[in-house]
């Protein structure tokens, strides 16, 4: 096994994650076909605190298979994940999860949804400071005025801040977001991109995105995992992003290493989802 390195907070360790009774693929070694589906094998990566880390790859490589086993949401199958050294074996406040389709309580205002969140994890907080963390961070994503509406009378891009306030609020350690951008109309994905890294500038948590925005990754990240197409989907290779902060569109794509880093990640993408295409021919 990798040793970790000493100064990680999440250390994913040799991790495969396969699921019973899906298609199975040869095994080339031992020359039988598994009748489980592997879906990730032998995924290894370390992530220093205060790291915004991007994965991306060809679609159904199992990036939101190995960010729910990081939210504890799913078993692993062999290796583990360390949280401060500590295994992750189920989801805690140490975590806070965005999700894609915003996942809101239909039913309750935005201060309502903050306020559930909150209280779940913090039960027995005073009404005081409860009402200030709400109001935090309802400013922090540009939403006051809006507390008392229902996510119904709240466009795609506005739903998606209560689902970032909401997350933050609960002050975890690690940020999960599993395409938070992938259900927005261009414009309004490019005001929360900058959002986000409004955000990040302020609070620096650590942050694991999934992205098929190769733009979006460059803008916002220090590290992008870049993941091999599945079944059995590995690393290919970790990227590090050597753009300053505080940053914006223009200004990194001046940056010398823009590129050549942007051409490598097409050239990836491609590689990997023409594969992903000629398999499926077979
Ligand atoms: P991505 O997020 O990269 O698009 P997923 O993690 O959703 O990919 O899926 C990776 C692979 O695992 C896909 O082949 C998918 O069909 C399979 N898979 C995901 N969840 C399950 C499940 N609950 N049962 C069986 N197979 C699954
Ligand atoms: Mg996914």
């Amino acid at each position: 096994m990798d040793s970790p390195s000493s100064s990680s907070q999440l250390s994913i360790r040799n991790v495969t994650k396969t699921f019973p009774g899906k298609k199975g693929i040869f095994n080339q070694l031992s020359g039988k076909t598994s009748r489980d589906f592997t879906a990730i094998q032998d995924i290894s990566i370390d992530i220093e605190p205060n790291t915004f880390v991007s994965i991306i790859g060809p679609s159904g490589c199992g990036k939101s298979t190995l960010l729910s086993m990081i939210a504890g949401l799913s078993p692993i199958s062999r290796g583990e994940i360390l949280l401060n050294g500590v295994p992750i074996t189920k989801p805690g406040p140490d975590r806070g999860m965005v999700f894609q389709n915003y996942a809101l309580m239909p039913w309750m205002t935005v201060e309502e949804n903050l306020r559930f969140a909150v209280e779940t994890v913090k039960p027995n907080l005073a009404a005081k400071a409860m009402n200030r963390i709400i109001k935090e961070h309802i400013q922090l994503v540009g939403l006051t005025g809006a507390e008392r509406r229902h996510p119904h009378q709240l466009s795609g891009g506005m739903r998606q801040r209560v689902g970032i306030a909401r997350a933050l609020a609960i002050d975890p350690q690690i940020l999960l977001m599993d395409e938070p951008f992938g259900a927005l109309d261009a414009l309004t994905r490019g005001f929360l991109q900058d959002e986000i890294e409004r955000i990040w500038e302020q609070q620096r948590k650590t942050v694991i995105m999934i992205t098929h925005s190769i733009e979006e990754a460059l803008l916002l990240s220090d590290r992008i995992v870049m993941m091999t197409r599945g079944p059995a989907a590995r690393v290919d290779e970790i990227l590090e992003v050597p753009f300053p902060r505080p940053r914006n569109r223009e200004t990194i794509e001046q940056h010398p290493a823009y590129h050549d880093l942007k051409a490598e990640m097409e050239s990836h993408l491609f590689r990997e989802t023409r594969a992903v295409e000629a398999d499926r021919l077979m």
